[in-house]
Order: structure tokens, then C-alpha cells, then sequence
């Protein structure tokens, strides 16, 4: 199974590639510095059609299947950052396929319209400080009072947090427990609302907030799908946030394999080249079969979700893989080099330490693990 079936997708891989090396490539490392990717990517993006490009065309995106985000994501890594593709990614696919899949066309028009024309920027809302892993836990009050509903409450780790225009918000409406959940679209302009920018050990250029409510006024219309019906929209939008995350992986393990075997060739040491030594040769080697091993299991899976097959333990198998592979694959091209891999500078040394993200975010290894346990009759 290939990533590219057709000319189509060649086509918007030769464009996207065109503008990650005019746009993207040569800026990566002042945005690390900056700690935020600058709003004219997000609408040079929507300018070419490709912010939206899994959303529908009745609202302004480009109504494709995955097989297109995935293409978009393996070109946007070959930038060598995965704090850009975060924040992209977390505004077009976390923040707003939520609304799109369970708001109100008055909802969509306002938000995911002026989402996929770059016009306003989202971030999605579900991790609390006593609340992360366990969703349903999650302990942000939304009451409603006539026309509104009052909020209050805190979130944790909010990818986009401090640059977003709006909060896909899940909050508890109704009582303790995943039944008790709901999703608000909360203005970041809503009297009451304050965030701060956390310091991060990764993913620098990619801004990441705690937000706090504190009686938070939102027009009850903002409400998306029906009151105490949110857990399951959250749960649906993991299954797109988990296969971005492992077509991130593949393409980043991939990136760093490329680098770590021209390093191999280059670099000499008792006369020869790092790659004369077979220890080397056998370690990328390894390297090579893992990534070929996920990028295979990751494809699989965009083709039973893209054909709409219940696909939730093949996707967590995808993410569980293709993730830990990235981080496997961070630790051996850091190794092989050397000193090199502790510099800023790096790319590999990087992209090491932003892949310890990717086995947390969208559900953490374990969790992908508790998945396919509880969809393979593994749980006594
Ligand atoms: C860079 C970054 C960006 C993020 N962006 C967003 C965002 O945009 N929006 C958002 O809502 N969240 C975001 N998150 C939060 C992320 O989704 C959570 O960190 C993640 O779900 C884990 O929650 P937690 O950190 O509270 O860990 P916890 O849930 O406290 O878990 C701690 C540890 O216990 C393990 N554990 C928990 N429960 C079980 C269990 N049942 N069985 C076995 N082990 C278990 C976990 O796997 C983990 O290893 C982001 C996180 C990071 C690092």
C-alpha cells in the first residue's frame, strides 16, 4: 500500500513540498525561538486550499479523505519540525473537525468556514490538571443561565492555547462521568478567560497554554451536538488526532534515518567511514525495517478509517507503533552522531527530544494499549 494512489496526490505533494521549502523550511529555527508559528502560514496555507483540506467544501475546506492529510503531513515534516505540524494540526484537524462533525450549520459557518480560510485560529480543550488520560474525569463546569452557559474551570496543555482565536472546550455539564460531557466553542476574547504560555522541553515552535475560566459567559448556540452528548464526539476525534500522529512519526523516523545514514558515509573515524563499521550498518538497518514496518501499519490503518471500518484498535496499534518506533529511531541516529546530536543545531538532536511528545499527546502508549486489549478480548 502506497500513500500516493494518484495523480491528485502527486500533484498537491509536488505543490506542498514547493511551499515547505519557500515558506516553512528556511524559518523553522527563528520559530523555535519565538516559541509560535506566524498566522501567514496558517493563511498561506488556506490561500492554497490546504488548511481545510479534510473539511467540507460546504464550509470552506477541500472535502478530501485522510489519504490527503497524510500526504500534507509528510510534507510539512520535511521541514524538520514538529512543533509546526502541532500547531497546524491541532487548529485544522483537533479544534475544528469537532465542530464540523457535530455542530450547528450556524456553528460551522462561524467557525469552521473562517477555520479552513485561516481567518481564525482554534485549539482543542480537553486535558485538565486533575484530568488527562481519564477524559471523563475532566472537571471544567459549564451552567446554563437563560441564553448562556457560565464556565469554570481550568485546561492543561492546550496545543495552540495562547494563539488561538477559539477553544473547542469539553466541560461537564451534567453529572460525574463520560455521560456528563459536553463540547462549547469558546471565544478566547470571553471576559474571564486568561492563559499563560508553558515552557516546554519540545515542540518549541508549537505554543502550548493552561487556560483558565473563570465565569466564562458563552451564547448557549455555541454549544456543538446535543448537551451531555460530548464524550463520544472527543472519543471519534481521537481516531483522525491518533493517525495524525503516527504519519508524523513514520515521517519524522524517516527524516532522521535519512540523515543519520549520509552522516554514516560521511564521517570518518580510524581511517573510515562511521558506515564501514558493520554495527552501524545493522543498527539502520533495524531502523530502516521499523520505519518500513509502521509507515505499512499506519497505511493500513488510514484505509479502514478513509473506507469508514470500525478502525479504532488498528489505529491505536498504528499510533502505539509508529510512535515508540519514532522515539527508537530518535536514540539511535542521535547515537550514531555522536557529540553532534546534543547541539541545537541538530536536526536529529531536535527532533529527539520533540518526538517524547508524540507517545503522550492525542492518548499515551498505555492507553493505546488498554485499546487494543479492550477490542481483542485480552481483558479478563
Ligand atoms: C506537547 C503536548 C501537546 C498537547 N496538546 C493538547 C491539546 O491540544 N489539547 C488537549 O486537550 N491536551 C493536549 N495535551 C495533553 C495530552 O493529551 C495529555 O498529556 C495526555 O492525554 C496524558 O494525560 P496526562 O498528561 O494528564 O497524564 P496522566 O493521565 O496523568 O497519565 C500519567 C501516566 O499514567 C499512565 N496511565 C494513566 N491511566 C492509565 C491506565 N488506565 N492504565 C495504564 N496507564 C495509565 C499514562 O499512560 C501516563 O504514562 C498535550 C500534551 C503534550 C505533551
Amino acid at each position: 500500500m502506497e500513500l500516493r494512489h494518484s495523480e491528485e496526490h502527486e500533484a498537491v505533494s509536488r505543490t506542498l513540498r514547493d511551499f515547505v521549502d519557500r515558506e516553512i523550511k528556511p524559518n523553522t529555527l527563528q520559530w523555535e525561538r519565538e516559541g509560535e508559528v506566524p498566522r501567514q502560514i496558517f493563511t498561506k496555507l488556506a490561500d492554497l486550499g490546504f488548511l481545510g483540506i479534510r473539511l467540507s467544501p460546504e464550509y470552506g475546506g477541500g472535502g478530501q479523505d485522510f489519504w490527503f492529510t497524510a500526504i500534507l503531513l509528510q510534507e510539512l515534516m520535511r521541514a524538520g519540525s514538529i512543533g509546526v505540524v502541532v500547531a497546524i494540526m491541532a487548529h485544522a484537524e483537533f479544534a475544528t473537525k469537532v465542530i464540523e462533525r457535530g455542530g450547528s450549520h450556524e456553528l460551522k459557518t462561524k467557525y469552521v468556514q473562517a477555520a479552513a480560510e485561516g481567518k481564525l485560529i482554534g485549539a482543542l480543550g480537553v486535558s485538565e490538571p486533575e484530568a488527562g488520560t481519564d477524559v471523563a474525569g475532566l472537571q471544567t463546569r459549564a451552567v446554563r443561565d437563560g441564553d448562556e452557559y457560565v464556565i469554570n474551570g481550568s485546561k492543561l496543555y492546550i496545543s495552540n492555547g495562547t494563539i488561538a482565536d477559539y477553544i473547542t472546550t469539553a466541560v461537564r455539564t451534567g453529572d460525574a462521568g463520560h455521560r456528563g460531557i459536553s463540547i462549547i466553542v469558546v471565544p478566547a476574547d470571553t471576559k474571564g478567560l486568561t492563559r499563560s504560555r508553558l515552557q516546554k522541553i519540545g515542540t518549541h515552535s508549537s505554543d502550548t497554554a493552561e487556560i483558565f475560566f473563570d465565569d466564562c459567559r458563552v451564547p448557549a448556540e455555541n454549544l456543538v451536538g446535543e448537551e451531555n452528548k460530548g464524550f463520544r464526539l472527543i472519543m471519534e476525534g481521537f481516531e483522525g488526532e491518533r493517525l495524525v500522529l503516527s504519519v508524523m512519526a513514520c515521517s519524522q523516523a524517516r527524516l532522521m534515518f535519512e540523515q543519520a545514514r549520509q552522516w554514516g558515509h560521511d564521517r570518518k573515524a580510524f581511517g573510515q567511514s562511521i558506515l564501514g563499521f558493520q554495527v552501524w550498518q545493522h543498527r539502520l538497518a533495524d531502523v530502516l525495517t521499523q520505519i518500513e514496518a509502521a509507515e505499512t501499519l499506519t497505511y493500513r490503518a488510514i484505509d479502514e478509517y478513509v473506507k469508514g471500518e470500525p478502525a479504532n484498535s488498528i489505529i491505536s496499534m498504528a499510533k502505539l507503533f509508529a510512535t515508540e518506533m519514532a522515539l527508537d529511531t530518535a536514540r539511535e541516529c542521535a547515537q550514531i552522531q555522536g557529540g553532534l546530536s546534543h547541539m541545537e543545531e541538530c536536526l536529529i538532536g531536535r527532533l529527539y527530544r520533540d518526538s517524547l511528545a508524540l507517545t503522550i499527546g492525542a492518548g499515551t502508549s498505555e492507553t493505546m494499549r488498554n485499546i487494543i486489549a479492550q477490542s481483542n478480548e485480552l481483558v479478563a
